[in-house]
């Protein structure tokens, strides 16, 4: 019986100490600045990182840790391989060989959404300093340049839909058939702020618009709610005040939760004085966006009804740029079956994109910036065509010239059809 009892110790108190932890995954995500290995854990774990080079490698050592399945790479232009071993009795190594030298950074997720605990291993780029080619402002004849962001990505999938469509895929091939169709219009240029499926911190999105010194950032997204009978479109801009409606709360917690979901570390640490600067010029440039995302809503309103009739505001972090108006698009509801397959279609994508589109035109056409290309050459005044008119007649009636006409009206014939509303271009002396 005694001897029994010291082999049943022998067999179960070893174990019982050992309680490991598992490594239940792995995803890469590779953006321009950084790339992010994102290792899903069971629970929270004590790790030391650190980094060698020739070959560049970065090694991590993971306590109490077994792998639960072999972590599978993908072909990556980061790390090349991933290799496994073990350091002492129970802690886990890691190694990730890597194609060039980066500087690795390192972080503890929390569970959020429909993920678990997660072990972030960031490798960014070592930067060659850019130079910051400032006072584009001042040119002659500028374009007005427009932010396209195209809501979460990599890590962050978003809203998914009934037969699996994943939101971040949605928004990223709408954002590049509006920055295409922006590009056509003559006097406007688009920078698309999230290029391919990585996850880019909210911050960073607005960050990355004023650099590029934009005159408008718009988020596209699409919604989803716990009723997939809910349906339409909505036009976001920034509510300092917390959300209008119960909805919008919903979704404003959704979207900003973003960066935990994405796999960030938010660096500010809530400065003060920043805040108090940002919320003066924030109040500027407010009515500047409640103006263009009503044109935008009507605009949009022409192909798709709307779940609201008004502009809502929310308090997205994304829309929080300073001097950069800015809207957020919810597109449609992903978790709406019907207008998930609506949302995949290009027909639709190309529609919403070219109404989009045509909101912000008409707004910076109404209001154009100073020393833009659109304000130093077309007339506030518009020629609304009648029975009998040509192009040429209205060229010569106005005394300007044909090539103008159809530039400004972004035309490539000289089709013109009764009611249309044609713009007029200035005369320069
Ligand atoms: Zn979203």
């Amino acid at each position: 019986m005694k001897k029994y009892f010291v082999f049943l110790l022998l067999c179960f108190v070893p174990q019982i100490l050992m309680a490991s932890t598992q490594i239940n995954g792995l995803r890469v995500w590779t953006g321009p600045d950084d790339t992010k290995a994102v290792i899903d854990i069971s629970a929270q774990v004590d790790y030391k990182l650190f980094q060698l080079s020739n070959p560049p490698r970065v090694v991590v050592d993971i306590e109490n840790t077994k792998l639960n399945k072999n972590l599978n790479l993908k072909e990556n232009p980061v790390i090349n391989k991933i290799r496994k071993g073990k350091k002492g009795k129970d802690t886990l190594r890691l190694v990730f060989d890597l194609s060039s030298e980066h500087k690795a950074k390192s972080f503890l997720l929390k569970p959020a959404k429909q993920y678990g605990h997660r072990l972030v291993i960031q490798l960014e780029k070592n930067k060659i300093k850019k130079k910051t080619v400032k006072q584009v402002l001042n040119k002659k004849d500028r374009d007005i340049i427009i932010a396209v962001d195209a809501g979460h990505g990599g890590e962050d999938p978003g809203a998914s839909g009934a037969s699996g469509t994943r939101e971040k895929n949605i928004t990223l091939q709408i954002a590049k058939r509006l920055v295409t169709a922006i590009d056509k219009e003559p006097g406007m240029k688009a920078v698309l702020i999230r290029t391919g499926d990585y996850y880019l911190a909210l911050e960073k999105r607005y960050k990355k618009a004023r650099e590029k010194q934009a005159d408008l950032f718009v988020s596209i997204h699409a919604d989803a709610f716990t009723d997939p009978k809910v349906h339409g479109m909505s036009v976001y801009i920034l509510s300092k005040r917390g959300a209008t409606s119960e909805a919008a709360k919903w979704l404003e917690q959704s979207e900003n939760n973003s960066d935990l979901v994405g796999g960030v570390v938010l660096e500010d640490k809530d400065n003060v004085l920043a805040k108090v600067l940002l919320d003066l010029s924030q109040n500027a440039s407010l009515e500047a966006s409640l103006k263009s995302a009503e044109k935008v809503l009507a605009a949009l309103k022409q192909i798709e009804k709307p779940h609201k009739k008004y502009v809502e505001r929310a308090n997205f972090v994304v829309l929080r740029s300073p001097d950069v108006p800015s809207m957020l698009i919810e597109t449609a509801y992903i978790s709406n079956p019907e207008e998930e397959k609506r949302l995949k279609t290009k027909d639709f994508q190309q529609k919403l994109a070219n109404s989009i589109k045509d909101g912000i035109k008409s707004y910076f056409y109404q209001s154009p910036p100073p020393n833009t290309w659109i304000a130093n050459h077309v007339k506030s005044t518009k020629h609304t065509v009648a029975s009998g008119d040509t192009l040429g007649a209205i060229a010569e009636a106005y005394k300007v010239s044909m090539w103008d006409l159809k530039k400004i009206n972004n035309k490539t014939s000289n089709t013109i059809m009764v009611g249309e509303v044609l713009l007029l271009p200035k005369i320069i002396p």
